[in-house]
């Protein structure tokens, strides 16, 4: 196996509560000798399983950071049977600047199985690969719609082929206790970081908390809520397990996106008025949103309609857009019981 750049200041075989880093090499305009810093922190204890939680894949999806280093800190090695490895901003460069992407362009979650000759995205996509996820059980990765999309706060998986691999994370996907989840396919590309691990056989959990540009306080708690929960759920951490009947609440609404007619793109460029909100019904046919065009004050909008009935999953939340952004996604209510 070649060995990777990545240097890993934590030992993840020692029992009890650690926090260092892993450092990838970097050389640039501004330091001709130095290493990127990712934290990376552990807490083990036990034989059980270990669960790997991510933050910040995306570095403008800051839900997920907040939860993970909450998640850290609030945990002691007696709650804990097994292993907790949290890495809670993937994409630190990037959550520095307030975007997406690194600032060298790279989409991490496109950079998968990684590279260890490669840019340090790609180093760091290739120790994930090979050293991370191999010793996981549990891999969470939490996203949100960030600063370009507005998605309804939920947790969300693809529905993979292995029965056993797919029961494992619908437990895991409900243990949110989200009001919503949906089911995702990628629309958008390839080398994303649930899959590689989800070839690796691991239970992948997965979210869309929110998004817009902004966090309220109760999409905080419930990253936190669910973050908990599902550790519970795996018995990874020690503690009852909350149910939505538990907590006084109706059972969830899984949302199918497995049809690419639910991520309905802009015809034109523009600017995008949306007409639906997350969590709104929709129907086959209705206008769904509006393409306004700045410089042509005479031009009637052009219309965005669903292809099909269902619930408004996610909107865009950038109102300047390019054609064939999309701009909204609708998902349709099924039982759970159809992923058994
Ligand atoms: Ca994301």
């Amino acid at each position: 196996m070649i060995d990777s750049p990545v240097i890993c200041t934590v030992d993840l075989d020692k029992p009890g509560r650690q926090t260092g880093r892993l450092q990838l090499p970097r050389s640039d305009n501004q330091s001709g000798w130095a290493n990127t810093y990712i934290p990376i922190a552990c807490i083990a204890n036990g034989s059980g399983p270990t669960a790997l939680v991510m933050g910040g894949n995306h570095g403008d999806e800051y839900e997920g950071q907040v939860a993970a280093l909450n998640l850290f800190r609030g945990l002691q090695p007696s709650e804990v049977n097994g292993r907790v490895i949290v890495v809670p901003c993937l994409s630190a460069p990037a959550s520095r600047a307030g975007t997406r992407l690194w600032p060298s362009g790279a989409n991490f979650n496109r950079s998968f199985p990684g590279d260890p000759g490669g840019l340090p995205h790609q180093q760091l996509a290739d120790f994930l690969t090979r050293r991370l996820f191999p010793l996981a059980d549990i891999v969470i990765d939490m996203h949100s719609g960030g600063r370009s999309a507005l998605f309804l706060p939920c947790s969300h998986m693809h529905v993979v082929d292995d029965p056993a691999q797919r029961r494992a994370m619908l437990g895991g996907m409900l243990a949110w206790n989200s009001d919503f989840h949906f089911l995702y396919i990628d629309i958008a590309g390839t080398g994303l970081l649930p899959v590689e691990a989800e070839q690796q056989g691991k239970v992948v959990v997965t979210t869309e908390l929110g998004g817009g540009g902004s966090v309220p306080a109760r999409v905080h708690r419930l990253a936190g809520r669910g973050l908990a929960n599902v550790l519970r759920h795996f018995g990874v951490v020690a503690g009852d397990v909350e149910t939505r009947a538990s907590m006084g609440l109706p059972d969830a609404v899984i949302l199918d996106g497995r049809d690419p007619a639910c991520y309905i793109p802009a015809p034109e460029s523009g600017l995008f008025e949306t007409m639906v909100d997350p969590g709104d019904p929709v129907v086959a046919g209705q206008p769904v949103g509006r393409i306004h065009f700045i410089e042509r004050p005479d031009r009637r909008p052009e219309t965005v309609v669903s292809a099909q009935d269902g619930v408004t999953a996610a909107v865009r939340a950038i109102s300047n857009t390019s054609q064939g952004d999309v701009v909204v996604v609708v998902g349709s209510p099924i039982p759970g019981e159809n992923l058994g």
